[in-house]
């Protein structure tokens, strides 16, 4: 009997992680995708691999799935990755105080750090403000958003999944309570098409909501913008963040020969349409200029934004929302073949596909176990092949 088929929408970080994790179980996959691979918020976001320091005192069970997935994807994804750590810097007393707090959660989330001093980090830094007060290094590393997805795409693509960009899901195909498929419109063709399938994975991150009200049902996915700044340059070499609970500005992330300053964080009603404030393009370089006062002097070569697919909670202000994730299997709203993944990270990409790939599974009655932790990835390279 053939296995089940399942299709995911969306290619971004979670879609392709979990198009792999369903495919190494020994199911049929097909991915839509409508546009390119990492069209969207993976391939617009800062690209640090989280060490889980930036959530490690108010957001600790997200600090934690950080800090494991870091090391998984060392392991299984090597050739995507610049494994260069992160500096936390404390600034003034008050990141000063924030420091035991720092070195308590790391501990508490099991995340290695070490105390740099001051001379040290300036030595490794030069261009780090002369005036820090202290420094943690922590293992912050930095990603290449299309090559993460490729990854795990060519990788499934060996087990069978079947990948199709500029592929955009229009309408949910249904009988009666089941999702049975999707109807999409290939934006090079120009044709539609009903696509038959056992169960369907909403992977479409801010787009969540958008899929989901195709299927007649809601989920609490919170479209939430940040805008990043990149200047000319590279005046870092580690991911340089301020010591203090996440903020505006405070974090400098070093890309090729450029440095990206982020972000900030709004709730916007549309994905498609983020209007970038000009407001908040200046208070990257103010804060931005903070940690690294040379960025003032620097060209500025990008402005870009972003949408998070934050999972809200009642009346919790953004910066609040824990950045953990979420599944969804829609029966329980009266729909059947039919589950969303979302919220979390491109860094837990691998976890959010383990959970939504178990839910899978148990609907399917397939009785694989997740092998993804452990199974090196194909080189990136071979997607093309
Ligand atoms: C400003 C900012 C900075 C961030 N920085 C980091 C960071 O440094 N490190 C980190 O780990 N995380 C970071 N994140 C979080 C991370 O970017 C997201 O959690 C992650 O990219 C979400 O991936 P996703 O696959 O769920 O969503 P997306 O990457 O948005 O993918 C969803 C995909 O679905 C597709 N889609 C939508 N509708 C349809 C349809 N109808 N048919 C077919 N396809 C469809 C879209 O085209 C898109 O490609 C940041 C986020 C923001 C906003």
């Amino acid at each position: 009997m053939a296995a089940p088929h399942v299709i995911v929408i969306g290619a971004g970080s979670t879609g392709a992680a979990t198009a792999h994790d369903l495919a190494l179980r020994g199911l049929r996959v097909t991915v839509l995708e409508r546009g390119e691979i990492a069209n969207c918020t993976t391939g617009r976001n800062h690209c640090l691999l989280h060490s889980g320091g930036r959530y490690c005192v108010k957001d600790q069970e997200s600090a934690i799935e950080c800090i494991d997935e870091n090391l998984i994807l060392r392991r299984i994804m090597p050739d995507a990755m610049e494994l260069n750590g992160g500096l936390f810097v404390a600034l003034n007393e008050a990141d000063l105080a924030f420091r035991e707090k720092f070195i308590e959660g790391c501990e508490q989330c099991h995340i290695p750090y070490r105390e740099v001093p001051v001379k040290r980090a300036l030595e490794m830094e030069p261009f780090l403000n002369p005036g820090l007060l202290a420094a943690v290094q922590v293992p912050d590393g930095v990603f290449e958003p299309f090559r993460f997805c490729l990854a795990f795409l060519a990788t499934a693509r060996h087990n069978g999944a079947v990948v199709r960009t500029y592929t955009e899901v229009t309408e949910l195909a249904r009988a009666g309570q089941f999702i049975t498929g999707v109807k999409v419109l290939d934006h090079r063709t120009g044709k539609t098409q009903e696509i038959g399938a056992d169960l369907v994975v909403n992977a479409t991150g801010p787009w969540a909501g958008r899929i989901a009200e195709m299927g007649g049902v809601e989920v609490p996915v919170a479209p939430t913008a940040g805008v990043m700044v990149t200047v000319d340059q590279r005046l870092c070499n580690l991911v340089i963040n301020r010591m203090d609970k996440p903020a505006d500005g405070d974090i400098v992330v070093p890309q090729r020969l450029t440095s990206i300053i982020g972000t900030t964080s709004w709730a916007i009603l549309d994905p498609d349409q983020i209007e970038i404030p000009k407001a908040h393009i200046e208070k990257m370089i103010q804060k931005g200029r903070e940690l690294i006062p040379a960025i003032q002097r620097r060209v500025t070569r990008g402005v870009g934004a972003a949408a998070r697919p934050l999972i809200r909670k009642a009346n919790t202000d953004e910066r609040e929302v824990s950045r953990t994730f979420e599944c969804f299997d829609h029966q329980r709203d009266g729909v059947d073949g039919f589950v969303t993944i979302s919220g979390g990270k491109t860094t837990t990409a691998r976890a959010m596909a383990e959970k939504a790939a178990d839910v899978v599974c148990a609907k399917l009655g397939q009785r694989a176990e997740c092998a993804t932790r452990t199974t090196p990835l194909l080189s990136y390279r071979l997607f093309y092949n």
